[in-house]
């Protein structure tokens, strides 16, 4: 088993902020993980599990150890005539097994083309867009114990998802490491158009309603509308979008009738935090290098040497003054290290 000290994250994470981990390891198969707790490295140590650094804000270095999980495999575990059920390595691109479902003819991801980050973490936030979540082709997910060693196997209904969340996220957090993800995909195509610009993109394009072609429409929108980390530095949504009464929804509606809100059940309605941070006039603010992005509101940028501390107080001051104007909280989504 390999260590690298002091070895810098700053490639290693999307928002490009400068930190340095004590120790450094990477991870290609269970019987490593196996191995890897049984090491004083690992006993020693406060450890991270990182895969494409797409939800994690550093605030200082790392005093400790990083575990970098690039397990790799795409397996077709069974078939009947609707659904092919895949097996995924944690390590493997999250974008990139997208276009292998569409290459094989498969549906039920394409409207989560381009997400960053890997197959590890997506059900752990329970990845989401233009109407869809992970969750709904997540079948199992495969984890080893950091404390014994030992596997479980973790049912769609165990995973106790939720928007933006799950038992990984809570019960969980920091305890167990996912090794592969299984997913139902579907041999024909059962499209989701309902939610943001699929549609419109695909009149644009004056492309019919197939699979690749919706994937490519959502590649489109969001090249149009989220600041690419290559070259601005950022975690996508930095805040949760917070669900309130639907009693209380009514009554902003009253005072601010184009904001923007999506019913959940009879009694909650989800916010859209961009609406709100826009509306206290937070859109492209900018204080040295950190700052909000000139187009959506929800999204934090590092311009270049922003550090994580820089970050973490615009966005405390941004939680403030959404409070202050609007009686919401709102939280990060992105997991803040430090
Ligand atoms: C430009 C941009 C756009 C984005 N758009 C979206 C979007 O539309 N929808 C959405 O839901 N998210 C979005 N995100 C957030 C992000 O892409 C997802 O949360 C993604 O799943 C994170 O994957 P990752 O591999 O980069 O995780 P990391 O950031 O490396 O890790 C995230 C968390 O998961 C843990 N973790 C990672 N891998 C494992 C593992 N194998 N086992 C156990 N724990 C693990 C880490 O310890 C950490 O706590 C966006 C991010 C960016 C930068």
């Amino acid at each position: 088993m390999n260590f690298s000290k002091n070895i810098s994250l700053k490639k290693l994470n999307t928002f490009g902020i400068k930190a340095n981990c004590k120790l450094f390891t990477e991870i290609h198969s269970k019987s490593q993980i196996k191995h890897l707790i049984q090491t004083e490295e690992f006993k020693r140590n406060n450890y991270l599990i990182l895969g494409g650094g797409s939800n994690i804000l550093f605030t200082k270095d790392f005093n400790g150890l990083i575990i970098k999980n690039e397990i790799i495999g795409i397996n077709i575990l069974s078939e009947n005539d609707h659904i092919k059920n895949v097996k995924v390595g944690a390590g493997v691109n999250w974008h990139k097994f997208v276009l292998w479902s569409i290459e094989n003819g498969l549906s039920g991801i394409e409207n989560l083309a381009l997400i960053p980050g890997n197959i590890g973490a997506s059900p752990i936030q329970n990845i989401g867009a233009y109407g869809v979540e992970v969750k709904d082709v997540i079948d199992k997910v495969w984890a080893i114990n950091l404390k014994d060693g030992n596997e479980h196997i973790f049912t769609n209904l165990e995973c106790k998802f939720k928007y933006r969340d799950s038992i990984f996220k809570n019960e969980l957090k920091d305890k167990i490491m996912i090794t592969h993800v299984s997913f139902n995909l579907s041999k024909t195509a059962i499209h989701n158009t309902s939610y943001g610009d699929i549609n419109e993109e695909l009149s644009r394009l004056g492309a019919e309603r197939s699979t690749k072609n919706i994937c490519n429409a959502v590649i489109n929108i969001r090249k149009r509308k989220l600041p690419n980390p290559d070259e601005i530095g950022n975690s996508g949504s930095f805040f949760k979008n917070p669900v309130i009464k639907s009693s209380k929804f009514k009554k902003l509606q009253g005072l601010y009738p184009d904001i923007v809100g999506y019913k959940m059940s009879e009694t909650d309605t989800k916010v859209a935090a961009g609406w709100l941070i826009d509306k206290c006039g937070w859109k492209g603010h900018r204080n040295n290098d950190a700052g909000v992005h000139k187009n959506q509101a929800l999204v934090l940028v590092n311009y270049g040497e922003a550090t994580g501390k820089e970050i973490i107080l615009l966005a405390k001051k941004i939680q403030k003054s959404v409070k202050e104007k609007f009686d919401i909280n709102i939280y990060p989504e992105v997991n803040i290290i430090g």
